[in-house]
């Protein structure tokens, strides 16, 4: 195993000033749909997102993330891992609906994973403990949760955007991504996070060396140009 150099490998995160719309426009970036949409509609799908997150955050303000799964009736279990192959790391938690009892199951290993990457980002991240990286993970379920329950999916209440144009078809999508960044926005407020726990992905990446630093680095430079040619952001 690589533990023992992972935990040697140590990232300097701070002098990068990742705000919240650097870190979601990376996740936005990620969507299928993404080249389709027009950079001057950036701002409205991350502001819209990263909104929607941070105010079903602020409205439960001070509850304790597992209270309130206890609340909603939902079950959460911790597995060892998820399965095998490049699966195993891409699963780090999901929602079941399926049974009587709604369930939440959350990778031990994953967890695991993420919370060497959170001692190797050099305390930027605060004191990060294992139970603090499953209630991240409970937080962004509990979301999607809130999504579910409500009818009111983040990626729904924002507009499609047109993916294909043949004479008078078009064909529209809606961006899923959106969802996504509202879960680690919401999970942040409530959570009292310094960043979007996106962040932890990346340094998973950077400390498996499936990621160099320098090219994290210029892509953050490149979210950054592109956030100040849209107004979003000031260079
Ligand atoms: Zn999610």
């Amino acid at each position: 195993m690589t533990n023992v150099r992972e935990k040697e490998r140590i990232f300097d995160l701070r002098g990068l000033e990742l705000d919240d719309e650097v870190l979601a426009l990376a996740e936005l970036e990620r969507d299928p749909v993404f080249h389709k949409i027009e950079p001057g509609m950036y701002g409205y799908y991350l502001s819209g997102s990263l909104g929607m997150g941070r105010e079903a955050a602020g409205r439960l303000r001070g509850k304790q993330i597992r209270a309130l799964l206890e609340d909603a009736g939902v079950r959460f279990r911790l597995a060892e891992s998820a399965g095998a192959g490049a699966f195993k790391v891409a699963l780090r938690a999901q929602l079941d609906w399926s049974g009587k009892v709604p369930e939440i199951t959350v990778y031990r290993e994953s967890m695991h994973q993420l919370h060497m990457a959170a001692a190797a980002a050099d305390g930027a991240l605060g004191p990060v403990t294992f139970e603090r990286i499953v209630d991240i993970h409970l937080a962004h379920e509990y979301y999607h949760l809130l999504e579910y329950r409500s009818g009111r999916f983040t990626n729904e209440l924002l507009e499609p955007v047109e993916c294909l144009r043949i004479g008078p078809f078009r064909r529209k999508a809606t961006v899923l991504q959106t969802s996504e960044i509202a879960a680690h926005a919401f999970c942040k407020e409530l959570l009292g996070l310094p960043y979007l726990p996106s962040l932890l992905d990346n340094i998973y990446l950077m400390q498996t060396e499936r990621m160099e630093m320098e090219r994290f680095v210029e892509n953050v430079k490149k979210w950054k140009k592109i956030l100040g040619e849209s107004g979003l952001h000031m260079l």
